[in-house]
C-alpha cells in the first residue's frame, strides 16, 4: 500500500496494493504490481497507457471476475467502504449488476448471439442486480406481461438515450444483425439500465471505426454530463483521457508510475513515461517521426529489476536498474515514482522537451547528467 497515493475526498472505490498474476506454460506472469488507486464519487478517472501495460487486467481484478485460477489477485478493494473480499459469490454478482457496471472494449463478443437485443436488455432490466432469481420465479416473472412490459419500455427509453436508430427494431434484432457502433450502444444502455454508481469503461469505441468513435465518446461525455456517476475509464489515448477526466493515472508494466489531475498530468507531466507518450503525440509542425518512445513494453515473466520502465528510459542510472522507486507527491493532487521525485534524488527533474530531444537522439550522445531544458 502506497503511504503517499493522492485520494479523493469521498472515495466511492478505493484499491490498496491490487496484485495481480497468472500461471502460464512461460512461468509466472506478473501482470499488476502492488497498484494503488481510488475513485471519488461523480468523478471521471483514467488509466492511460499504451496496449499491454495491464489496465484492462486491473479492472478485471476490482470486479472480481480474475478471482479463480490460473489468476492470483492479492490487495484490498473498498467499494462504498465494504471491502469486496468479505462478499459472498452472490453478493459480489448482485453488486456487479447493480451498483458497478462494465463496458467491455469488444461490443461485437460482448453481447449473447443467440438472444435478440430486446431480450438480453430487457433481462437485465427485469433481473440486473438480483442476490438470486430461482428459476420458477424468472419464468413467472418473465411471461408477466407487467413486469416485462415496463422492463422493455425501461429498455427503450436506455436506447433512445444512448441515440439508438431504430430502437424497435433493434430490439427484435441479434447482434450479429447489427453495425459495432450499434452494439457499442446496446452495451452502454444495458450498462446503464440499473443506474450503478460506478461505471467501468475499458477502451470505449477503440475497436470502431474513428468517426463512430468519435459518436461513442461524444455519447460517453453527454452520459458524464447528465449523470451524477462516477467513472473509471481506461484508454490507450491521451486525447480521450484529456477530453472526459478529471483525474489520471499513468500505467507503465502493471504499476501506476504517475497519477495527477488532468491539468497536472498535461501542463506538468513528470514521469518520463509521461513524457515521452505526450511526446509521442505527432505534431502539426516538426518531424513527425520525433518523440516516440523505442522499444515495447516488458515481458511480465521476467519484468525488468527495479524500475520497469528503466530499459526504455533516456535518464535511467544504476539506481533505476536496481530498486523499485519510492512513490512521491508532488504539491496537493499529483504522485510520481521515479528517483529524480525522490528526496535524496538522483539529479534534475526532467521536462518534456529534454525528454523530446533524448527521445529523438542517439543514445551514445546522451550524457548521464540530467537535462535542464525549459518545462513545456
Ligand atoms: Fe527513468 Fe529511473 Fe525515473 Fe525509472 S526511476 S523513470 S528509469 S529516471
Amino acid at each position: 500500500m502506497n503511504p503517499n497515493e493522492p485520494v479523493p475526498a469521498d472515495p466511492i472505490l478505493e484499491v490498496h496494493g491490487l496484485s495481480v498474476g497468472f500461471e502460464g506454460f512461460d512461468g509466472y506472469a506478473d501482470v499488476v504490481d502492488d497498484v494503488d488507486l481510488s475513485v471519488g464519487r461523480g468523478e471521471v478517472v483514467t488509466i492511460v497507457g499504451e496496449t499491454g501495460c495491464g489496465k484492462s487486467v486491473t479492472t478485471e481484478a476490482i470486479t472480481g471476475i480474475l478471482n479463480q485460477p490460473p489468476a492470483h489477485v492479492s490487495g484490498t478493494v473498498r467499494f462504498d467502504g465494504t471491502d469486496l473480499a468479505t462478499l459472498t459469490e452472490t453478493e459480489r454478482a448482485e453488486l456487479n449488476g447493480d451498483r458497478i457496471s462494465t463496458v467491455f472494449q469488444d461490443p461485437m463478443s460482448s453481447l449473447n448471439p443467440v438472444f435478440t437485443i430486446g431480450e438480453q436488455l430487457t433481462d437485465t432490466a427485469q433481473f440486473g442486480g438480483e442476490r438470486s432469481t430461482g428459476l420458477l420465479s424468472y419464468v413467472r416473472r418473465r411471461h408477466s406481461r407487467t413486469d416485462r412490459k415496463q422492463a422493455r419500455e425501461r429498455v427503450l427509453d436506455l436506447l433512445r438515450e444512448v441515440q439508438m436508430p431504430d430502437p424497435e427494431s433493434v430490439m427484435e434484432s441479434y447482434p450479429t444483425e447489427l453495425s459495432g457502433g450499434m452494439c457499442q450502444r446496446a452495451l452502454i444502455a444495458q450498462a446503464l439500465l440499473n443506474e450503478p454508481d460506478l461505471l467501468i469503461a475499458d477502451e470505449l469505441g477503440t475497436a470502431l471505426d474513428v468517426t463512430v468513435h468519435d459518436q461513442i465518446l461524444a455519447l460517453l461525455s453527454e452520459i458524464i454530463r447528465d449523470r451524477d456517476m462516477s467513472i473509471l475509464m481506461i484508454t490507450h489515448n491521451l486525447g480521450v483521457a484529456r477530453q472526459l477526466s478529471d483525474r489520471i493515472y499513468i500505467m507503465y508494466g502493471g504499476r501506476i508510475v504517475e497519477t495527477g489531475t488532468t491539468h497536472e498530468i498535461f501542463e506538468r507531466p513528470k514521469h518520463p513515461y509521461t513524457q515521452g507518450l505526450l511526446a509521442s503525440i505527432p505534431q502539426l509542425s516538426g518531424d513527425a517521426m520525433a518523440g516516440g518512445i523505442d522499444g515495447s513494453v516488458p515481458e511480465y515473466v521476467d519484468p525488468p529489476a527495479g524500475c520497469r520502465f528503466h530499459p526504455r528510459c533516456p535518464y535511467a542510472d544504476e539506481a533505476c536498474r536496481s530498486d523499485r522507486p519510492p512513490f512521491e507527491t508532488v504539491g496537493d493532487d499529483a504522485g510520481v515514482e521515479c528517483v529524480r521525485y525522490a528526496p535524496d534524488d538522483a539529479g534534475p527533474v526532467p521536462t518534456v522537451a529534454e525528454t523530446r530531444r533524448r527521445l529523438s537522439a542517439d543514445p551514445e550522445t546522451i550524457s548521464t547528467d540530467g537535462g535542464t531544458g525549459d518545462q513545456s
